[in-house]
């Protein structure tokens, strides 16, 4: 028969809490495969086994947005300023705005990016499948993108 554990010796296995602080991680360009126009990224987390969420701050300028993507696991998104626009592969354009909340299904094709006058900033976070955030597909033309 097994002990049941000692919640202390648990504690000193585990890694301790820990504050990252802000900028701590430079902020980079986004790459030109996966988006269109003027796009940082900030990253506040990655995804540590066991855990799957990372998470990253993205902001679009004016007319800069992601090109058509898939995520494994799917994707939330929580606009933090700005005016922006979301679309899945045959569906509407949604405004989005600050304090709004976007869900992305496993697999589904979509895009999402600022306003063709307004910039946009999201928290995005992300579940790794196998080490696999995002599948990138073809660039957002000019003639899809807009409401
Ligand atoms: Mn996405």
């Amino acid at each position: 028969m097994s002990q049941p554990a000692d919640p202390q010796e648990l504690q000193e296995l585990q890694e301790p809490l820990r504050v990252a602080r802000k900028g701590e991680q430079p902020t980079r360009k986004g790459p030109e495969e996966y988006f269109t126009g003027a796009v940082t990224i900030e990253p506040l987390f990655p995804a540590s086994e066991p855990a799957r969420a990372t998470a990253n701050i993205v902001s679009f300028e004016p007319g800069a947005r992601t090109a058509w993507h898939t995520h494994p696991l799917g994707q939330r998104l929580i606009v933090t300023a700005g005016v922006g626009w979301v679309q899945e592969w045959g569906g509407p354009v949604h405004e989005i705005r600050p304090g709004d909340v976007v869900s992305i299904p496993p697999g589904r094709k979509h895009w999402h990016g600022a306003t063709d006058t307004t910039a946009m900033s999201h928290i995005a976070v992300t579940e790794a499948l196998d080490g696999k955030v995002i599948e990138a597909l073809e660039k957002v033309g000019d003639e899809q993108y807009g409401m």
